[in-house]
């Protein structure tokens, strides 16, 4: 009797624990499956480290990249403009769709695992704009990227250069015409924004310098700071602010840098939203610099020179924001995910930036970067289109300056807003602003 009574009591110990060890695995199973399944050497999703599984597609629903045969896109133009966004076999770009996606493309079920199939990822990006931007680009290395301030949705991020991964080529550590490949320049980029700073510079000032509007300023073609020379192409003569800001003044800006001081310069390009990185969805991007330096530094750190490096997504985001009358959409590539039978995924919801600088100041920053285009860059370029923007042509140590335009369309029923880098590409309103005209045009078909 007693020894029927152990066993029992023995019996009951093994149920007990067999009872917990699968509860523990149905919680590990719950909470870790989906990580267990997106393991690397899980052959039912990777085939030599590359998803073998889900397709990547763009808003409109064109395959890009399918999984299981590995096969990209047919066209090799649209290949090209869209590498950065969808990711390269060999997984060099960690910002893509075949990288921080992947989980995602796996579509591991809790009650089927993985046998269901992958899922499919619809990026926020229009192919076809993609295209534009990249014939647009001219294999000149830069980036060119459009996104709805409404939704988020980034239409096309074109990154320069760029390769066919269908077909790609040996590209070696010291191959100039590869520089930096593998980053996408619109999230992981820096450049010195040269003039299109200056709108962060006459935010702080209409914020800072009461009756700055109505001031009138002069420029002899220099001015003098410090030890320092603050030089314009050219004599721009009496003007009040907001021509200052359409002929893009040297002279007027480095002496608002000044009389800002240094600490104001660096909290409005902090609120602008340009000193910190901030996630795609849940791709980071990178933060940009500012040091205002003191003198003629200052004054030209108040220009965009000196040591102020911007990110191309803040910029993009930041002329989002001035465009928006309440808050903008922060830029998002993952447009939705569909699983067996089509069935939508749970993705991230749309999220909101915090408005910049005042309702006012974006107002009078509306208004001045549309005279801009009136004045200074052709309004015959855009069509009808109401475009508000701000060129950019800044001065870099190794070669031609980079080329920069960026601006927003102010209008509710096509709420864009674009940033256009042309690296060494010399004007920004000629250059640069010419690629954003062909975007613009492209989206409003
Ligand atoms: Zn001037």
């Amino acid at each position: 009797m007693k020894q029927v009574k152990f066993r029992s009591v023995l019996l009951l110990l093994l149920i007990v624990l067999l009872g917990l060890g699968l509860a523990l695995f149905c919680l590990r199973y719950t909470f870790r499956g989906e990580a267990w399944a997106s393991f690397s050497a899980n052959g039912h999703a990777y085939t030599d480290g590359v998803v073998r599984t889900g397709q990547v597609l763009d808003r409109n629903g064109t395959v890009l990249y399918d999984g299981p045969s590995g096969v990209y896109h047919e066209d090799s133009a649209l290949r090209q403009a869209t590498l950065h966004a969808v990711g390269d076999q060999l997984g060099n770009i960690s910002t893509s769709a075949l990288e921080a996606f992947q989980s995602r493309l796996i579509g591991f079920d809790p009650l089927t695992g993985t046998l269901s199939g992958g899922h499919k990822v619809y990026l926020t990006i229009d192919a076809d704009l993609s295209r534009t931007a990249w014939e647009a680009l001219d294999g000149r290395k830069g980036v060119a990227a459009v996104y709805n301030y409404q939704t988020g949705d980034i239409l096309c991020m074109v990154s320069n250069p760029s390769f066919d991964p269908a077909d790609p080529p040996e590209i070696s550590d010291d191959d100039s015409d590869y520089e930096g490949v593998y980053l996408n320049r619109l999230l992981s980029g820096l450049y010195t924004p040269g003039s299109v700073f200056k709108v962060v510079t006459t935010a702080a000032a209409l914020e800072q310098l009461p009756g700055v509007e109505e001031r009138t300023f002069t420029c002899d073609g220099s001015v003098t700071i410090g030890d320092q020379v603050i030089t314009c192409p050219y004599a721009h003569g009496e003007m009040d602010l907001s021509d200052a800001f359409a002929r893009s003044c040297n002279g007027v800006y480095a002496q608002l840098a000044v009389e800002l001081g240094a600490d104001v310069l660096q909290d409005y390009a902090r609120q602008a939203g340009l000193l910190e990185g901030f996630s795609v969805s849940g791709i980071p991007t990178v933060s940009g610099l500012f040091t205002a330096g003191s003198g003629g530094d200052l004054g030209w750190s108040g220009v965009g020179q000196y040591e102020d490096m911007v990110n191309p997504c803040a910029m993009l985001a930041l002329m989002g924001s001035i465009a928006s009358d309440d808050r903008a959409a922060t830029p998002r590539l993952l447009y939705r995910e569909t699983g067996v039978l089509g069935l939508p995924a749970a993705i991230p919801a749309k999220e909101k930036r915090a408005a910049v600088f005042t309702a006012e100041t974006r107002q009078t920053l509306r208004d001045m970067m549309a005279h801009n285009v009136q004045e200074t860059y052709g309004q015959s370029r855009f069509g009808d289109l109401a475009v508000c923007a701000k060129s950019g042509t800044a001065e870099v140590s190794d070669g031609a300056p980079h080329a920069w335009f960026v601006g927003f369309v102010d209008d509710n029923t096509l709420p864009l807003a674009f940033v256009v880098v042309v690296e060494h590409g010399g004007s920004g309103s000629d250059v640069a602003g010419s690629v954003a005209a062909q975007l613009l045009e492209q989206a409003q078909s």
